[in-house]
């Protein structure tokens, strides 16, 4: 009651778009689907007020959550004909012209690639990794750490991933990498050959699990307390709807939702949106299935990838080509760095129409595996 006399603004990332058209989107709303009124907080319908902004905006974002469950993509493939199913399949062709494969482009790449350092940087879920119902069973295959190594042994390679470091670190099991947890907010790289010029510069030197100096970068270290209070209050208020499951990523915090019930997905927005109102300092985004609460701070994936290339001494080297590939919002910011610098390109992992910032798309981690490993030998056959 007292959260919500008081009011505040919870801090949200803008909704992203996907680039179907309306009519399409249309056709692939499942018809047994409840409507979002009914879905959301059944409250009287009333006429919108502008003080409601807030509520349209979390009908947005259920809107977000209801078309990446699996449930829906369950539903509508019940529902959809084949000749609506032509038709996602042309207009995911349509946007392939735009952003095209970077298999069938491949030699286009390694055309501007030739004579030059490349500085590979990937996601972890849903790009080295299948996105899976468990969070925790998001296992890389042998095959791809295969491919992965053979890549970090011909070029510098970072993963970047929004789970914690030591997390990803324990699922990618590769010492020669370089790994930036939280998005980008606990970095573990090399040590710094020249001083980053950005602001909230907190870098310690440590050592590894083996014993190598490493630089330490945690830009949000002052919000650990609070990140830790708040994936307590959230654990409590999610605990019992089913199938909502809590991850601690050190310095964000992750409620997943892959696993609820779609008439639930309400409750759980409700619900972390009313811990968060007592928390202006932290900001909620939505990733693939999960919604996300970190710090607001001027630090994203892109900042980190700038932040590494420096620590490489790769920055503002015009025979560097950054490559970036990723499947999430969060990767965008990584994508919108490399293209406002007209540094290197990312690549986005999708099966699906999206906007986007990066050149070039890749369907699946399926496909990802077999752009590295062409990388590869590629490398090796012109060295
Ligand atoms: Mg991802």
């Amino acid at each position: 009651m007292e959260l919500k006399s008081r009011n505040p603004r919870v801090i949200v990332d803008p909704l992203p778009t996907l680039a179907l058209s309306s009519t399409v989107m249309a056709y692939t709303t499942p018809k047994s689907f409840p409507s979002m009124g009914s879905l959301y907080l059944n409250s009287p319908k009333k006429k919108p007020l502008p003080g409601k902004i807030e509520e349209v905006r979390a009908a947005g974002w259920l809107d977000l959550m209801l078309a990446s469950s699996p449930t829906c993509k369950r539903q509508n493939k019940d529902f959809i004909n084949d000749v609506q199913e032509d038709d996602l399949d042309l207009q995911y062709h349509n946007w392939m012209v735009k952003y095209p494969s970077a298999l069938t482009s491949f030699e286009a790449i390694t055309g501007l690639a030739k004579g030059k350092r490349l500085v590979l940087f990937f996601d972890y879920d849903g790009t080295l990794s299948p996105i899976v119902d468990n969070p925790e069973n998001a296992i890389m295959s042998d095959e791809m750490r295969d491919a992965v190594r053979y890549v970090a042994s011909l070029f510098p390679t970072a993963i970047i991933s929004g789970r914690s470091r030591d997390k990803v670190f324990d699922f990618v099991k590769l010492s020669e990498l370089y790994y930036a947890g939280s998005h980008g907010m606990d970095i573990m790289g090399p040590i710094r050959k020249s001083e980053f010029s950005g602001q909230h510069v907190k870098c310690i030197r440590s050592t590894d699990s083996k014993g190598k100096e490493v630089n330490l970068f945690q830009p949000a270290s002052e919000f650990l307390p609070m990140i830790s209070e708040v994936f307590n209050k959230l654990g409590e208020t999610v605990k019992n709807i089913d199938g909502a499951k809590m991850e601690d990523n050190k310095f964000c915090v992750s409620v997943h939702y892959r696993n609820v019930a779609p008439h639930d997905y309400a409750e759980v927005h409700q619900r972390v949106t009313a811990v968060l109102r007592n928390y202006p300092c932290l900001r909620l985004t939505h990733g693939r299935k999960v919604l996300e609460v970190r710090p607001v701070i001027d630090w994203n994936k892109g900042k980190a990838v700038e932040f590494l290339l420096e620590s490489l001494g790769l920055s503002e080297k015009e025979d560097v080509v950054p490559i970036y590939v990723g499947d999430d919002k969060t990767d965008e910011d990584a994508f919108k760095v490399l293209k406002a610098n007209n540094l290197g390109f990312g690549i986005l992992v999708s099966s699906v129409p999206k906007d986007t910032d990066a050149f070039y798309s890749l369907r699946d981690s399926i496909q990802v595996m077999e752009f590295l490993k062409k990388l590869a030998f590629w490398k090796e056959e012109s060295t």
